[in-house]
């Protein structure tokens, strides 16, 4: 029976050591975060991550445009933000309302004070092996995968299912960096399953509930499921629903090693790898050292 990797902890743990890290520095790191619109999930989202870099010991520095604001009203300002020395990280909540363009929106961003590793310039220097600012998810991705197996991964079997920018490239990349041997799967890969069995570690970041069997899992490999679906749920109520991931968790479980659940596993990591982004980019920015619990 796998090992829960049990997210919320170690996520717990990532916010502890950004807060003892915060609390060590010269100054005090700013986290900008922009809203566009009345999307309720982005209006959850924004306040736990306010919420948060409160808690790690950050300024929290939040901006609301209305649903109509135009395209020249975001990236206005996206460039206040980059000119603003106090501001550390400019975090831009996707998606945003339709008819505005996300990508040249996140191209505004000073690459510098990109902490949700987004922009043409982050994914270049991951992809040059350089220091920078990594994407927030696939960072959660391979400190849970260390959690499971330790600091060292060289060598290990990784299959990556999505090749989204989001996700999938980058984090095939990062445990390329970690000296993995990656495969990254696709919806026109041949014989998906007989490849997920060659993963030591496995991670589905696709969108599709419980897609990945017990069957497609090699005994004993760790499953970090990336995948959010929310699906039907009449054992709660009439109309309810519940989330699950794109791993059939029950169906997983005996087979693997390590699994992480959803929600509860890859989630909570993205804000907390959010939060580490904001401090490396003070450092950076300010010529402090990074702090090295981090
Ligand atoms: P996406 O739609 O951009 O990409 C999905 C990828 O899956 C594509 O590359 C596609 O090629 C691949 N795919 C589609 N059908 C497939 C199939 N049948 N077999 C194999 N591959 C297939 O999605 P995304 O933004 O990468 O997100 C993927 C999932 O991760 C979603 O459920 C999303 O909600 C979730 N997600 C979670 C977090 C988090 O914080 N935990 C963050 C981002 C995304």
């Amino acid at each position: 029976m796998a090992e829960r990797i049990e997210g919320k902890q170690v996520a717990a743990d990532v916010r502890a050591k950004v807060a003892e890290a915060v609390s060590a520095l010269p100054g005090q790191p700013a986290l900008a975060v922009v809203l566009v619109g009345e999307d309720p999930a982005s209006h959850v989202y924004v306040r736990n991550k306010v919420r948060q870099t409160e808690e790690a010991g950050m300024r929290s520095l939040h901006h609301h445009l209305s649903a109509d604001a135009s395209q020249a009203d975001v990236e206005d300002l996206i460039s206040t933000l980059n000119d603003d020395p106090e501001v550390d990280g400019i975090l831009l909540q996707l998606p945003l309302p339709k008819g505005l363009d996300e990508q040249r929106a996140i191209e505004c961003i000073n690459p510098a004070k990109d902490v949700d590793g987004l922009t043409e310039a982050s994914a270049g220097r991951l992809l040059l092996g350089k220091a920078g600012l990594r994407p927030c998810t696939p960072t959660g991705c391979v400190i849970l995968a260390k959690s499971a197996l330790g600091e060292d991964l060289s060598g290990k079997n990784v299959v990556v299912i999505g090749r989204s920018i989001l996700v999938g490239k980058p984090a095939a990349m990062l445990f390329l960096a970690e000296n993995c041997t990656v495969t990254v799967s696709h919806s026109r890969t041949q014989d998906l399953e007989g490849l997920c069995r060659t993963a030591d570690i496995l991670v589905p970041a696709v969108g599709r509930a419980k897609m990945v069997k017990g069957d497609w899992v090699k005994p004993g490999a760790v499953v970090i499921d990336v995948g959010i679906n929310r699906i039907d749920a009449p054992e709660k109520g009439e109309g309810k629903t519940r989330l699950v991931g794109d791993a059939d968790f029950a169906d997983c479980e005996p087979v693997a090693g390590h699994i992480t659940p959803v929600p509860g596993g890859v989630g909570p990591m993205t804000i907390a790898c959010l939060l580490r982004n904001t401090v490396i980019a003070a450092c950076y920015r300010r010529g402090w050292d990074i702090p090295a619990e981090l």
